[in-house]
């Protein structure tokens, strides 16, 4: 059996986030989300949350330098001993460039979640997650006073500070030009599956599920053979 190594690509809004805790939880390997370790270091008003502030709120990409030093960080730590699903990285060519340096050759399953444009620009606008538990609600069930709270554990549910119009225009847009690219990175490896992630969540689940177990059993994407 092959380790879970995954990254998970796709636009704003694809269900990245949603897939990767489900995956996490099935396969017991770690989701790591570099949106959500930056927006942890806005939070605590780190020196790196002071650095990527500004650029997060205007739906910009933070400097690959810096996303690749702390990605590199975080696979050495003690609970990547068996695989990881990657949320958010590689963004771009140069970061996925880095990541094989980093992984040397080790098997990697890239999944793109696939969704068209204008419905991941309704999930965003319509999005609030639960401050307490992170479960997302989508397409406006949250607005309002029909559902203010979340209903599962009953916290209050917030908007991202860059789910507004302008920002996620510029969002969809970084992601057209500098990370749809990596996607042609990996498919020249033949590393590449695609899910039809416009569907529901436990339909996209199904589909994702059967992905990785072709890939842990070797009848899914292979990497070819080490040039080294
Ligand atoms: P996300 O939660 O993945 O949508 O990321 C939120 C924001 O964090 C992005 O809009 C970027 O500003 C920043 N970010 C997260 N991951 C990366 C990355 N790999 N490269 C550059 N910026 C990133």
């Amino acid at each position: 059996m092959r380790d879970v190594n995954l990254v998970l690509i796709g636009p704003p809004g694809s269900g990245k986030g949603t897939q990767a805790a489900r995956i996490s939880a099935r396969y017991g390997v770690p989701a790591i989300s570099t949106g959500d370790i930056l927006r942890a270091a806005v939070k605590a008003k780190s020196p790196l949350g002071r650095q990527v502030e500004a650029i997060m709120a205007a739906g910009d990409l933070v400097g690959d330098d810096l996303m690749i030093d702390l990605v590199r960080e975080r696979l050495a730590a003690p609970d990547v001993t068996s695989g990881f699903i990657l949320d958010g990285f590689p963004r771009t060519v140069v970061q996925a460039d880095a990541l094989d340096a980093m992984i040397d050759g080790c098997p990697l399953m890239a999944l793109v979640l696939a969704v068209p444009e204008a419905e991941v620009a309704r999930r965003l606008s319509s999005r609030r997650i639960c401050a307490g538990c992170k479960t997302l609600y989508t397409g406006g069930t949250a607005y309002g006073s029909e559902l203010e709270l979340c209903s599962r554990c009953g916290g209050v549910l917030i908007t991202r500070p860059d789910d507004n119009d302008v920002t996620i225009a510029r969002r969809l847009l970084q992601y057209r030009q500098a990370s749809e690219p990596v996607i042609g990175h990996y498919q020249a490896r033949g590393l590449v599956v695609t899910v039809d992630g416009s569907r529901g969540v436990d339909d996209v689940s199904a589909d994702v599920f059967t992905a990785i177990d072709g890939f842990r059993d070797g009848t899914g994407p292979v990497p070819p053979p080490s040039a080294g």
